[in-house]
């Protein structure tokens, strides 16, 4: 018999948006409401708290920023995919959760007259990222975690991995999850909830998220008949250390920090001769790529290539200081002290612009649940987001996402799940547990998955290419015999990395078709066959849809109030 636990409200993610969600709807439902909030790792070890440049927000007018200028900055960093109703409520409200969370106790790093500190982001026109040196993501959970703490009616289940949604009646009614630490299937009823389950993550092998961050929730919501939406947006990250990969944050570059080839040429002069190194990411990825692919980039002794981002231009004391993370990752990982040297970087896979299809109140398509977070798309990212806004977002979404769930949840009578649907879900759980051994090792599916994505689907696409990437994930699908080795029920993590790698073969599968259908070049999407944007053609939001013939596409108008689009030059 599968447990089952009540709870008012389920928040699946205990990330940034997740943990905010939660608050939200404790302080909406007052005592009346009891909410849950659904891990698969300890709530601390989410990816949030490895977000290191800080969270924008418009904090002094009166000293020449706006709010017109972050949301023009943000509907044109986004090649004007964005939709500029949400882009406007999202920019009313950053500094209102910046100042909320310094309310809380959040320890931002400070000026000289006590006010809270900010820099210079990519594609920002003003120095309006709110800094915690560059640990702005730990410094954020551990702030939203105690403030959770200080709410009874909030309930963690850590180390619990939820399998799929259970709805009833065509509305929201919970989700099954195994709790890791015995092995067991439980079920969540609630009559609503909110997936905050991060970005698709690990798609990449050269990427700054960690091990844990897999698509999970983008294909627990797609396998319910939810609709995802701009997949084809991935965003690579200009600086990710070589060979690791880890991230050396943008605010390097805002700090100062400049980029050089193998000539000692700063090379972004030729490709943004206004903005050089804070152009945005997109444009700095691909010039940092076209310098490589033109011989003037450097190659170790294992053949990774890479250009160097030079940090020795920036006082060091202001390194020691406003990037003591990165530079200590420097010299643990790379021995480098990056006060004194230059340190080798290339772009990574860093952020998912497309996700959960919702509206601007974060409503997916079924009743009851809503999306806040990396997993969800809004939209107010577009085709390339800007640094330092994914936190921000996560923090304002989390907020309106719990106080919608709350109050649906306070006006509806209790919705139970079908218990059929819930068995029918151990059975293909613990099927896999206990079926035949597996034919294919999930780790060379991930593999593969990594490194076709790698190769196919990268900073530079081509329609031939892209296809060649497509049949092989197809093929990859379609003879997926994935299985478990290992039997043992407490924490069994072979069990949970084949629902991981699972969903990674699925959710690749709608960015390459996505990608596919795109014929034009936007933000971080650029094809080398259509090398021009077509907003004639692809003014529009991409929809993925899950058929019984396999993903099946469609498109949503983007919405646009104020800004018509220009050529974007920097
Ligand atoms: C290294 C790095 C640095 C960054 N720096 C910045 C920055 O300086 N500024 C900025 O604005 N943005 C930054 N970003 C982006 C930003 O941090 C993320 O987009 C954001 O934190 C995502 O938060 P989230 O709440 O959506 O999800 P996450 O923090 O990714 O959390 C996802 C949650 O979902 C849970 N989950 C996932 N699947 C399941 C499942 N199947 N069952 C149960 N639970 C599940 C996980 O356990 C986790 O709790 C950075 C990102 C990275 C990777």
């Amino acid at each position: 018999m599968v447990e089952k636990i009540t709870h008012d409200v389920v928040v699946i993610g205990s990330g940034l948006a997740g943990l905010r969600a939660a608050i939200e709807a404790a302080r909406v439902g007052n005592s009346k409401l009891s909410i849950a909030v659904v891990s698969k790792t300890q709530a601390m070890r989410s990816h949030s708290v490895s977000a290191e440049g800080g969270t924008a927000a418009v904090l002094y007018p009166e000293e020449g920023d706006s709010i017109e200028s972050h949301i023009y900055d943000t509907i044109k960093g986004s090649d004007f995919l964005a939709d500029q109703d949400a882009v406007e409520l999202f920019v009313n409200m950053c500094p209102v959760e910046v100042l909320l969370l310094d309310h809380w106790g959040m320890p931002w790093s400070r000026r000289p007259d006590g006010k809270i500190a900010q820099r210079y982001f990519g594609g920002m026109s003003y120095p309006r990222t709110c800094y915690a040196e560059d640990k702005v993501g730990f410094f954020e959970m551990s702030t939203l975690y105690d403030t959770c703490l200080r709410f009874d009616q909030i309930e963690f289940y850590h180390e619990y991995y939820v399998t799929s949604l259970l709805t009833n009646d065509g509305k929201f009614a919970g989700v099954t999850a195994v709790n890791l630490s015995e092995g067991d299937l439980v079920a969540f009823e609630a009559k609503a909830g909110v997936i905050a389950t991060g970005g698709a993550g690990r798609l990449y092998n050269l990427a700054s998220f960690g091990h844990s961050s897999t698509p999970d929730g983008l294909y627990v919501a797609f396998r319910a008949n939810i609709p995802l939406k701009d997949m084809e947006f991935v965003q690579f990250h200009p600086t990710g250390l070589v060979p690791s990969g880890i991230l050396i944050t943008e605010a390097a570059r805002g700090e100062g920090g400049i980029l050089r080839n193998n000539k000692g040429e700063r090379f972004m002069e030729r490709y943004a001769s206004k903005s050089k190194e804070l152009a945005p990411r997109d444009i700095v990825s691909r010039s940092i790529m076209k310098e490589i692919y033109e011989g003037r980039g450097f190659k170790d002794e294992h053949g990774n290539e890479y250009v160097e981002l030079d940090l020795t231009v920036i006082e060091p004391e202001k390194v020691k200081t406003r990037l003591s993370g990165i530079r200590e990752i420097c010299m643990k990982f790379i021995g480098k002290d990056p006060v004194n040297e230059p340190i080798p970087i290339r772009p990574i896979a860093h952020y998912y612009m497309g996700g959960i299809d919702t509206d601007i109140d974060g409503a997916t398509s079924l009743p009851g649940l809503w999306s806040a977070g990396e997993v969800a798309c809004v939209s107010i990212n577009g085709a390339n987001r800007l640094g330092s806004n994914s936190t921000s977002e996560c923090l304002v979404w989390g907020r309106i996402t719990g106080e919608k769930a709350a109050r649906y949840a306070l006006s509806s009578s209790s919705n139970s799940i079908d218990k059929s649907k819930v068995a029918e879900e151990e059975k293909r759980v613990f099927d896999r547990l206990l079926g035949p051994r597996p034919r294919t090792s999930p780790y060379d599916v991930k593999r593969k998955v990594q490194s076709i994505m790698e190769n196919h689907f990268y900073v530079y696409r081509d329609g031939e290419s892209m296809l060649e990437g497509l049949k092989k994930l197809r093929d990859l699908k379609n003879t997926l015999e994935l299985g478990v080795e290992d039997k043992s029920r407490k924490y069994n993590t072979n069990l949970m990395n084949v629902f991981e790698i699972e969903a990674m073969v699925h959710v690749a599968e709608t960015i390459a078709i996505s990608a596919v259908n795109r014929s034009e070049s936007r933000g971080a999407h650029y094809r080398v066959d259509y090398p021009k944007r077509d907003d004639v053609n692809w003014l529009k939001h991409t929809l993925v849809y899950k058929t019984v013939d396999g993903p099946e596409i469609g498109y949503k108008n983007v919405v646009i109030t104020r800004f018509q689009s220009v050529e974007r030059t920097y």
